[in-house]
């Protein structure tokens, strides 16, 4: 199979390319009065709440969410997280206390340092590091609600040190969030929620509104209406990245356990109708052991209709002539979660360049990344693994470089910098050099 087939037979639709479902266009025509498309719907929603600020963040809340808000009760209240910590299960808060540890130990080792190096001409050169200003984190709640989605996201930013971390999570019909997700966040240290969702929300994150201040960077997944609007105001402010629904990609030989297979291309599906789950073998009778394994298992899971939708058109089993196919078709897919099931994962490693992240051998199911293990969740999609990383603590950070001469060092070198300035015609350039240089 050639690149160019392996690329058409795994490559998804870029969000922009993304036709609504017909249940949700049809919601979107009765909202705006006409069949607009999710780009359409973003940039009004974009445009009315960066001119028209709390007004018509709380207009569009009220109209899509049904939250029957006011700027009032808006910010989480100090009895909200009151009440959501008395509603939580002890056992589960200490199970995401646990989580919360894991991950926080994990992002700590990546912390960039700030370094200073000399040159032997008396040059001092470095590199600081400083965190952004403020940043707001997004966590999902459309259709379920995610405290994991807080702990990948606030996690990573309270290691950097960002000194102002808000959250947008959307409010239920109730106007209330989550008692999980308040639960979670108050562990963190995160106390300023709005409860504001989907383009409005990232709107109002990016200019401002009379309530909610404006951030300099915003980060976390969401669906299509979400990630259009990130695209919509990056460069007003910065953004992780454009992360659509949720994929898998397995690859697997003749060693693998088809319930284990099965059980992990479905524990995506489930996310979503637009999630992606595929396995790629180079092993017939594994693919059909699976195919079976699928069946079996998606009759018992509750979100079953959710999982065949996604199976059935998203879904896919691919038998790959050998395993250097296999490999190459893994890298070109770039997936958001790679699975590696053969009988010796380490060894591919070297060769798998795309991935937001890799899940080595028959006992690391994706799930324990979601939820546990440390790493981050929040994962390039679509195939930007070619390019974006996981989310990470760099990604609250930016580097300043530093120079530092003595005279000396500058004689020593001003002549090769003036050559360089006037070859470009830039005699200020040049003079602010020369005047340093002349003998006073
Ligand atoms: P969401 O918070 O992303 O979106 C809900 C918001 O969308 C609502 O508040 C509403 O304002 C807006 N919206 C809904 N319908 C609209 C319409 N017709 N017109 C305009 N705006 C509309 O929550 P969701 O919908 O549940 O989607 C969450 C997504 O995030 C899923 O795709 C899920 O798989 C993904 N996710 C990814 C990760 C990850 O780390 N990669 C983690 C959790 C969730």
């Amino acid at each position: 199979m050639s690149a160019v087939e392996i690329a058409a037979l795994m490559q998804k639709k870029a969000f922009d390319e993304c036709e609504l479902s017909p249940g949700v266009q049809a919601g979107v025509t009765a909202m705006f009065g006409a069949p607009l498309t999710a780009a359409q719907v973003v940039e009004r929603i974009v445009t009315d709440v960066r001119a028209g600020g709390d007004g018509k963040l709380l207009y569009y809340t009220n109209l899509i969410d049904k939250a029957g808000l006011s700027v009032q009760n808006i910010r989480v209240s100090k009895a909200e997280f009151a009440e959501a910590r008395q509603s939580a299960d002890a056992e589960v808060v200490e199970a995401i206390e646990r989580a919360i540890a894991n991950v926080r130990r994990f992002h700590e080792e990546q912390l960039p340092k700030t370094w200073l190096t000399n040159r032997e001409c008396g040059a001092m050169l470095g590199q600081k590091v400083t965190p952004v200003d403020s940043v707001g984190i997004y966590v999902p709640g459309g259709t379920a609600a995610y405290p994991s989605s807080v702990i990948m996201n606030a996690v990573p930013a309270t290691v950097a040190g960002v000194p102002r971390i808000v959250m947008a999570v959307p409010p239920g019909r109730d106007g209330k969030v989550n008692p999980y997700v308040l639960v979670t966040a108050e562990l963190i240290g995160i106390r300023e929620i709005y409860k504001m969702g989907g383009a409005q929300a990232i709107a109002a994150l990016a200019f401002g509104t009379e309530t909610v201040p404006k951030v300099e960077k915003i980060t976390g997944p969401g669906n299509i209406f979400v990630t259009l609007a990130k695209k919509a105001v990056y460069g007003h402010c910065d953004i992780d990245m454009l992360a659509g629904p949720s994929e898998i990609l397995i690859i697997a030989d003749d060693g693998a356990d088809p319930k284990y297979l099965a059980a992990d291309l479905l524990s995506q599906a489930e996310h979503d109708p637009l999630a992606s789950a595929i396995l790629v073998t180079d092993s017939e009778l594994l693919g059909n052991a699976v195919a079976a394994e699928l069946e079996m298992q998606l009759a018992a899971l509750p979100r079953q209709e959710i999982a065949a939708l996604s199976l059935a058109n998203h879904g896919k089993i691919i038998i790959a002539s050998d395993m250097e196919t296999v490999i190459e078709m893994a890298n070109i897919s770039a997936p958001e979660h790679l699975e590696v099931m053969t009988k010796e994962p380490f060894a591919l490693l070297p060769y798998l360049r795309n991935a937001g992240a890799i899940f080595l051998g028959a006992y690391s199911p994706e799930p324990l990344g979601d939820y546990y293990a440390g790493p981050n969740h929040i994962l390039p999609t679509g195939g930007t693994a070619r390019f974006y990383s996981v989310l990470n603590v760099e990604t609250f950070m930016k580097k300043t470089s530093i120079i530092a001469y003595t005279q000396g060092a500058l004689t020593a070198v001003g002549s090769d910098v003036i050559k360089m300035a006037e070859a470009e015609g830039l005699q200020a350039h040049a003079n602010a050099i020369r005047v340093r240089m002349e003998k006073r």
